[in-house]
């Protein structure tokens, strides 16, 4: 293996060199369900024939010009999104860390509009934004800040899923956003009490704050909906979006409403890449497929179902403390470190992943047939049990 690329990732050793739907193919010629969809990304599985067609086309035609030229795949694209959210505007980038920067950006531009030079946003225990400096410092994880203080200033933490703690802070003048994620992904699938965006929305639009939600994961489909805080019948101010929005083309989004609308002008924001007319092409081709298909109104109902396979095959299993979801975002919680499960998963031909050092997080695409859902169960529901034999 080469070593001229940064250890940022203890890599499991296998090299996948084909996909098909739900299915990778490793370089010895081993099949796998995918479980994982390259942490919510290629939700529509692997080499869809429409988004390969979609990128391929345009590859042809166009892959970039500028953000100085008008681009009307980049234009289409804002307007389905805006259709499908209620939103009013879209910036494209290329990340999910880059859509909450954006998102950040504007909270400071909000702020700078009010006078408020020491601007605070309320950020959430246990959350994941992302790896930039801004990014990483709204995250709540030590893991993640640990070796790169100073962080920047301005979030204020509080407990996630508690409407008390944030009302607590309502007589702060520098709080002029809360940034939260619908169901925290990362922090290992934490579900909030129904009514939880609805509360924040309440506390925003009483205080004047921008309520920002981070739909990196639960956008796109994940949860069922569209977007998760379709749920509550709410609407934030900015949202941010990535993931599965390019099926696997790197693809940001941070789409505006209400007090954020207008709120960047020429000069304060930009971006090389962002939105050219390969990654919209992509995103154009995955929104489409999605609505005509059908796909996330099956999810909302296979996902159901997902859980309550997993409850019922490991029902009784003292190391099992909680199983959790919403729609195709799946968290099995056992009662002690459990990472050696992704590599054993991988020997019994399936990819999962474990979050937080005891969460099985899985992330299935919106493809499996109902024979390699069950497979699924079967695999991730046989590892747990075995685990909790030897480690007893
Ligand atoms: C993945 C993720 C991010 C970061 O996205 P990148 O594309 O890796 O920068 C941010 N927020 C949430 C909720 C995520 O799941």
């Amino acid at each position: 293996m080469s070593n001229h690329l940064m250890n940022t990732y203890a890599r499991l050793p296998v090299s996948f060199v084909k996909g098909q739907g739900a299915l990778l193919h490793d370089s010895e010629g081993k099949t796998y369900i995918d479980g994982i969809s390259g942490i919510a990304v290629c939700s529509l599985g692997h080499a869809h024939p429409a988004i390969s067609d979609a990128i391929c086309a345009q590859s042809q035609t166009l892959l970039h010009t500028s953000n100085l030229y008008q681009i009307d795949k980049q234009q289409q694209l804002a307007d389905k999104l805006c259709e499908l959210s209620g939103m009013e505007q879209a910036f494209f980038c290329n990340s999910g860390a880059e859509a909450n920067e954006t998102a950040i950006k504007i909270a400071r531009k909000y702020a700078n509009q009010k006078g408020i030079s020491n601007a605070k946003i309320i950020v959430m225990e246990n959350s994941f934004h992302g790896r930039t400096m801004a990014t990483l410092s709204a995250t709540g994880n030590e893991k993640v800040h640990d070796g790169f203080y100073p962080l920047v200033q301005g979030f204020e933490r509080v407990p996630f899923d508690n409407i008390a703690a944030v009302e607590a802070l309502q007589n702060d003048q520098d709080i002029v956003a809360i940034l939260v994620e619908p169901v925290q992904g990362e922090g290992g699938v934490h579900v909030p009490k129904e009514g939880y965006l609805k509360a924040l929305r309440d506390i925003c639009d009483r205080n004047e704050w921008l309520l920002m939600l981070d739909e990196i994961q639960t956008g796109i489909g994940r949860t069922g909906k569209w977007f998760a805080h379709q749920y509550e019948g709410i609407k934030p101010d900015v949202l941010s979006l990535a993931k599965a929005l390019g099926n696997g083309v790197p693809i940001g989004a941070s789409l505006v409403s209400g007090r954020a609308t207008g709120m960047l002008v020429p000069g304060n924001h930009g971006t090389t890449f962002g939105g050219n007319p390969l990654a919209c092409a992509a995103g154009l081709a995955v929104v489409e497929t999605l609505e005509v298909h059908n796909h996330i109104e099956h999810v909302a109902i296979k996902g159901e179902q997902l859980l309550a396979k997993f409850k019922q095959s490991l029902d009784g299993i003292d190391t099992v403390v909680d199983i959790r979801g919403k729609g195709f975002m799946v968290g099995i919680q056992l009662n002690k470190p459990c990472g050696e499960l992704v590599a054993k998963a991988l020997e019994k031909g399936a990819l999962i992943n474990v979050t937080r050092g005891d969460t099985i997080r899985l992330l299935p695409t919106f493809v499996m047939t109902q024979e390699q859902t069950d497979t699924l169960v079967t695999i991730v529901s046989d590892l747990v049990k075995e685990f909790a034999q030897t480690n007893s």
